[in-house]
């Protein structure tokens, strides 16, 4: 696979610092000049933009969390007159106001220039179809894609997400060679695709940047196999710069950071303190090339870890691990930490029942109640009810010894549970409505 720059790319690790460094300094003075609530958030710690001199004093600074943005909306945080903002996204508000982020021209060139290096890394060049099935609007998955595609040279097909048989005629039709979407929707696709009587070898589907909601390894096998591509892992998030943050060679052994113009830590997520190198917690990420927002230490609530050792594909780039959720994800069942995530790998190795499900936690008489709602695999459906009974008991022993807790499993028949265009709901915590 091409390394889209590669100089930058394969830059060694004390050059790519020594640059850090000097594009840091740079955007603290910047956003201490132009950024009111940062120069406030400083100047309340102590700490002047002469005060960072290595990379590790980057830790001194104060970080930048949602709330930041939202008691700044909706422009409050911009370090550039309006005049020069040439795009504005937003990212969906489930709670409370969206957080609003913008880019000038230049921003958007570094957008789709890590996009670029994400797709190529992945098999994309300029003979490629790149279907973007991801929402185009306010949310940044599908532009972040298009834009990485027109850079390459790819023809670029915006089919945003949603209307499933259409994007299978598209995918067709127009010979598409590379799908971006969520793993939800690639694997709702995939079914798609078989409902309407074709099989893998209807399309031209090589590869596919899948990203936005956290998935396992499990679905990556599922999606490769039904689709017959390689799956790879993108990461994004709008805060920062929206798809092309981090993104997987072709050794798919991390996602490599483009750490030119994104610093990235790892903190513990209860003290704040930066963790030992290898270790797990929470991703922070500062901007030192955004021109519109350039966020320093914004905590993305990813929990993941940080691997800067020298990659296969020749990339100096850390790598970062599939997050294994959300700290905002993470529930908390009788006194336990459960991710999502750690239920899904179970139900993905266990035979029997598809990837689709649905987890549901109630507190009832002040106990907590886990439900795992699973729909149980096509060709197991013949089975008696003493099986499927057989069945449940084993998905229910198999979550008790991983997560030391009891859940109740509901077998429930293939395609009764919703499917996604988007990013799936799977977890619906009915504690917080008491
Ligand atoms: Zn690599």
């Amino acid at each position: 696979m091409a390394i889209w720059n590669k100089d930058i790319e394969t830059m060694p690790r004390e050059k790519l610092e020594e640059l850090q460094l000097k594009r840091l300094q740079e955007t603290v003075n910047r956003v201490y000049e132009n950024v009111k609530p940062y120069r406030e958030k400083m100047d309340k710690a102590g700490i002047k933009p002469d005060d960072i001199k290595t990379l590790d004093d980057l830790s001194k600074l104060p970080f930048t969390v949602k709330q930041d943005l939202r008691d700044n909306y909706p422009y409050g945080m911009f370090a550039v007159p309006m005049e020069q903002v040439t795009e504005i996204h937003a990212s969906s508000g489930t709670t409370g106001k969206q957080t609003v982020v913008g880019l000038t021209e230049k921003d958007v060139d570094i957008w789709a220039e890590i996009a670029a290096r994400a797709l190529s890394a992945m098999g994309v060049d300029k003979n490629s179809v790149v279907q973007t099935s991801y929402g185009f609007g306010l949310f940044t998955g599908g532009f972040g894609a298009h834009y990485g595609a027109r850079k390459i040279g790819a023809v670029a097909i915006p089919t945003s997400s949603g209307n499933s048989k259409r994007q299978i005629n598209i995918m067709k039709d127009f010979g598409s060679t590379f799908l971006c979407c969520t793993p939800s929707y690639a694997l709702s696709l995939s079914e798609t695709l078989v409902d309407m009587g074709f099989t893998k070898d209807d399309i031209k589907l090589q590869g596919g940047a899948f990203g936005a909601e956290p998935w396992t390894e499990e679905i990556r096998q599922e999606i490769q196999e039904k689709l017959g591509i390689n799956a790879y892992d993108i990461y994004g998030l709008s805060e920062i710069m929206g798809p092309g943050v981090g993104y997987e060679c072709a050794d798919q052994s991390g996602m490599h950071i483009n750490e030119d113009h994104f610093i990235v830590e790892v903190i513990d997520p209860e003290t704040g303190e930066v963790v030992p190198d290898g270790s797990m917690g929470e991703i922070v990420f500062t901007c030192i090339t955004k021109e519109a927002l350039p966020l320093i230490r914004y905590r993305t609530r990813d929990i993941a870890t940080i691997n800067k050792g020298m990659c296969r594909c020749g990339r100096t780039f850390a790598r970062m691990s599939k997050p294994m959720g959300r700290s905002d994800d993470m529930l908390i069942i009788r006194g336990v930490n459960v991710f999502p995530s750690q239920i899904e790998e179970v139900l993905m190795k266990t035979e029997g029942v598809a990837p689709h499900y649905q987890i549901i936690v109630d507190r009832i008489n002040n106990k907590d109640m886990l439900d795992v709602l699973v729909e149980v695999s096509n060709k197991d459906l013949t089975d008696e009810i003493k099986s499927l009974e057989a069945l449940s008991k084993k998905v229910s022993a198999e979550i008790l010894s991983v997560l030391g807790i009891k859940a109740n499993i509901k077998l429930v028949e293939p395609k009764t549970i919703a499917r996604s265009e988007g990013k799936s709901v799977r977890v619906i915590d009915k504690r917080q409505l008491h």
